[in-house]
C-alpha cells in the first residue's frame, strides 16, 4: 500500500511543464534552465532547498497553470503506483491583485479532481498557512479553505520557518476555523524547533499529525507523550537529508520513533527537488533503517487511519489493502 501523507504541490512541478508555462507567461528561463532551477543533485541546506522549491511559485499565479500543475502532480503520483495522495500547498503565496485565495484553491482542487478522475487514484488537498504570515492573513486562508471542505480540501497545515517564527499562538484562531469546518489538522513542527514544539502544535492548534517532528526524539518525555497520545508523525527521510537536518538517511530517527511506539506515516515532501518518491522512501526504511515487513504494515495501518479521508474512500482503500 502506497499512501503519501506529506507532499507539497510546489515540490511536484515538472521541469518540462515549468519551461512550457514560462514560455507562455513570458518568464525568462533561469540560468542553466528549469531542470537545474528546480532539481537538487545532492544534500544542501534548508535555504538552498527552499530556493529550489520557490522557483516554481510564479507559475501558480495563473489559475490555468495551477490547475495543470495540480492535475499533473496527481497523474505523476498515480503513475508511480500510489494508492492515495494528500497534496499540500500555501495559497497565500500565490495570490495577486487579480486572484484571491479562493481562486487559487479552486484552481488546485479542480486540477486534482481532474487528475483523480483520469487515473482513479483518490487525492485530497491540504491547505497550508505560513508561520511568517500574520494572524489576519492566516485566518483568511482558513476561511477560504473551509469553503472547500468536502469539495477537495481535506486538511489544514502550518508550514514555514520554525526557527524564525516559533510562536503558535498567533495562528490559534486560524486553526479553530479549520477545525470548525471539520478539516483534518497537521502541523510542521519539531523539524527545526525543539521537541516541545510538537506537543504545543497538538495542544494549541489541535494537530493530530506532526510534519517531520525529527527533534521529538531529543526529549524522552515528549517522545513517550506522543506515543501515549497516538500522535502521528509524518516522516520524509530523503527530504531531511537534503535539507541538512540529518547528516545521512541512516541517521533518520524513524527507528527510535518506531521503538517508542509512535505511529508513523510516510511522505516524500518535495519529490521534484530530491528525485525521490514514496516507493524509494519505503525502500530506505527497509534497506537503511532496518524496518521489517511488519513495521511497514504498521505504517500502512497508521496511514489509513490518519489520512484525512472521507469514510467511503477510507473503506475502499482498506478493502484494497486486504
Ligand atoms: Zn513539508
Amino acid at each position: 500500500m502506497l499512501i503519501n501523507l506529506h507532499s507539497h504541490l510546489e515540490g511536484r512541478v515538472r521541469p518540462t511543464t515549468a519551461a512550457e508555462l514560462a514560455a507562455v507567461a513570458g518568464i525568462a528561463a533561469p540560468e542553466g534552465g528549469w531542470e537545474q532551477a528546480i532539481r537538487l543533485t545532492g544534500p544542501v541546506d534548508l535555504t538552498v532547498y527552499l530556493t529550489k522549491v520557490a522557483a516554481t511559485y510564479p507559475f501558480f499565479r495563473s489559475p490555468d497553470a495551477a490547475r495543470r500543475i495540480a492535475r499533473e502532480a496527481v497523474e505523476d503520483a498515480a503513475a508511480s503506483g500510489l494508492d492515495y495522495l494528500e497534496l499540500r500547498f500555501g495559497p497565500a503565496t500565490h495570490t495577486d491583485d487579480e486572484r484571491g485565495l479562493e481562486d487559487v484553491i479552486a484552481a488546485v482542487t479542480e486540477g486534482m479532481r481532474e487528475g483523480s478522475e483520469a487515473t482513479g487514484m483518490p487525492s485530497g488537498a491540504v491547505v497550508a498557512c505560513l508561520r511568517h504570515h500574520d494572524s489576519d492573513t492566516n485566518e483568511a486562508v482558513a476561511r477560504a479553505a473551509a469553503l472547500f471542505a468536502g469539495e477537495g480540501v481535506v486538511g489544514f497545515d502550518l508550514a514555514g520557518d520554525e526557527l524564525l517564527y516559533p510562536a503558535l499562538e498567533p495562528h490559534r484562531r486560524a486553526f479553530a476555523i479549520a477545525r470548525a469546518a471539520e478539516l483534518g489538522i497537521t502541523c510542521h513542527a519539531a523539524e527545526a524547533g525543539p521537541a516541545s514544539a510538537a506537543r504545543q502544535a497538538v495542544e494549541q492548534l489541535g494537530a493530530s499529525r506532526i510534519g517531520h517532528g525529527a527533534h521529538i526524539v531529543d526529549d524522552p518525555d515528549i517522545l513517550r507523550w506522543c506515543a501515549d497520545e497516538g500522535v502521528v508523525v509524518e516522516i520524509c527521510p530523503t527530504s531531511n537529508w537534503y535539507t541538512g537536518a540529518i547528516p545521512a538517511v541512516a541517521a533518520h530517527p524513524a527507528p527510535r520513533f518506531r521503538d517508542a511506539g509512535v505511529r508513523l506515516v510516510l511522505g516524500d515532501d518535495n519529490p521534484m527537488q530530491t528525485g525521490t518518491d514514496l516507493r524509494e522512501e519505503r525502500g530506505i526504511l527497509i534497506d537503511v533503517l532496518g524496518f521489517s515487513a511488519e513495521h511497514l504494515d504498521a505504517i500502512d495501518e497508521a496511514s489509513l487511519d490518519a489520512a484525512f479521508l472521507d469514510p467511503g474512500t477510507r473503506h475502499a482503500l482498506a478493502a484494497k489493502q486486504k
